[in-house]
């Protein structure tokens, strides 16, 4: 037989079976790898953080923005907080000025279900 996800042949009495489908060894190991459930902000600020630690920093007109609209509407959506604020920002700098103020614990990204909302930390 062979393995539903990457096609190699594998014995019986190797096959693993995950959610219905038969997985080879390997396969079956990456898919209950914690790596796969990771919030990729964690990831990201894990990667990056030394990087900044210990580093002054001052918040930019928009970082200001988005502490200030976190605090009176709550947790939101990237693109909710993007309607809410003053001014035509793209969402790459939304991302961007979220990113730093996660690494001053300020914010953080909350999942709920398949939504990733923003809130302060
Ligand atoms: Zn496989």
């Amino acid at each position: 037989m062979r393995c539903d996800d990457c096609n190699a042949t594998i014995e019986t009495d190797e096959m693993r079976e995950h959610l219905g489908r038969q997985l080879c060894e390997d396969c079956y190991m990456v898919t209950l790898s914690p790596m796969k459930t990771c919030d990729p902000w964690a990831v990201h600020s894990a990667k990056t953080y030394e990087k900044h630690a210990g580093e002054e920093r001052f918040l930019t007109p928009l970082q200001q923005a988005i502490l200030k609209a976190l605090k009176d509407e709550g947790p939101l959506e990237p693109t909710a907080l993007q309607d809410k604020l003053d001014g035509d920002h793209p969402l790459e700098d939304l991302e961007r000025a979220f990113s730093a103020l996660r690494h001053m614990e300020k914010v953080r990204g909350e999942k709920r279900g398949q939504r990733i909302l923003w809130r302060l930390w």
